[in-house]
């Protein structure tokens, strides 16, 4: 049976044997060939790596399935971390499932709403930090030097080795790499894990190709594609509203070593994504999840071929988490009616079987 990404890929894994096996089914995710989009553009294949079906709803999951075992592994009663609401979520199911006490600082009236719900349900305690995500991570920071408590944000180092798993099950599908990968950048932490992952794949002769790692912000909050820390960080897609990212220098380094970019996307672009996937493809991201998207129908502008190449954008985050930008943005009017068959036939002007 599968059994979480650690239990898949334990191989890849700094696992040993007194490593408790965490899981809650993370991992897994469907690998989707776009039916729009990509014969839009030309794709020779155009696919999208569904994060959003991991246990919380995104891929913070594999991530956190590592960090937490090894918050066990080490002793710890406590886990730590500052969020745009994804790793919040995340980390209160895994801690509340293995019995860890979960404190998380969130940028108050900055989470999307069903991320703060997780929280909630699983049972975190729930910091709301008057600021932006660089506030309470800043402090967060402070927090981890003064406590003995787990840190599970992206510094982690496991969170990294957990997310990379993605990349592998890419592989695992397709049979090789693609030609590029399409990821939103917020910390950066996952473009690192990806790049990880492929790198360790094709070292161990299960890929005979390394793809470029295109890495997409807000334009709004886009401090590694302009070269400078946003102070005030503003976009509607609220997981990559981070100014100073925590792995930024590695989010160069493979960029540069992939041959790839970090480039930013405009709200509207983003949002125009957003609607297009649920539209057209049947699948509903959050907003931060359309900039991978977003991001690679802006390339062929910004001079790199994306006819006859193999993509995958990487759809971190379920459209569930953010109700309120489907309901705000989508522009569906709900229309009420008397629940009787002669009223809705009327409303709809029924005639010959359809309906106008
Ligand atoms: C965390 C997150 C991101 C950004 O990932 P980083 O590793 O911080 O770059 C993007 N989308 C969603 C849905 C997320 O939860």
């Amino acid at each position: 049976m599968f059994s979480g990404v650690i239990g898949r890929y334990k191989d890849f894994l700094p696992v040993s044997g007194s490593t408790p096996e965490v899981t809650l089914g993370e991992g897994g995710t469907p690998l989707v060939r776009s039916r729009s989009i990509g014969p839009m553009l030309g794709c020779e294949g155009l696919y999208f790596k569904l994060e959003g079906c991991n246990p919380t709803g995104s891929f913070k999951d594999r991530g956190m399935a590592m960090a937490i075992a090894r918050a066990l592994e080490t002793g710890r009663e406590r886990v730590i971390c500052a969020s745009t609401g994804n790793t919040s979520a995340s980390a209160a199911a895994y801690g509340s499932r293995y019995g860890l006490e979960t404190l998380v600082l969130v940028p108050a009236g900055e989470v999307a709403l069903g991320k703060l719900a997780q929280a909630m349900a699983y049972g975190a305690r729930i910091l709301a930090v008057g600021g932006n995500f660089d506030d309470a991570f800043r402090t967060v920071m402070g927090l981890v030097d003064i406590l003995d408590i787990e840190l599970v944000n992206s510094l982690n180092p496991y969170r990294i080795q957990g997310q990379k798993t993605a990349a592998f099950e890419v592989v695992d599908d397709l049979g090789d790499a693609p030609d590029m990968l399409c990821v939103p950048v917020g910390n950066a932490g996952n473009i690192t894990s990806y790049w990880l992952g492929f790198n360790e794949y094709a070292k161990a002769g299960l890929s005979r190709k390394l793809p470029r790692m295109m890495g997409f912000q807000a334009s709004g909050s886009a401090p590694i594609a302009l070269g400078r820390r946003v102070d005030n960080p503003e976009t509607v897609a609220t997981a990559i509203r981070i100014g100073n990212p925590a792995n930024w220098e590695s989010a160069n380094r493979v960029r540069d070593e992939s041959g790839g970019m970090i480039d930013m996307v405009a709200d509207e672009e983003i949002l125009s994504a957003y609607l297009r996937l649920a539209r057209e493809e049947g699948v509903f991201c959050e907003p931060a999840s359309a900039a991978s998207v977003a991001g690679l129908m802006r390339l062929p502008d910004l001079g790199v071929e994306v006819k006859g190449k193999t993509a995958v954008c990487v759809l971190t985050g379920n459209g569930l988490k953010d109700p309120g930008t489907a309901e705000s943005r989508a522009l569906v009017e709900m229309e009420y009616v008397a629940p009787d068959l002669e009223a809705v036939a009327s409303m709809l002007s029924v005639d010959a079987g359809g309906w106008r």
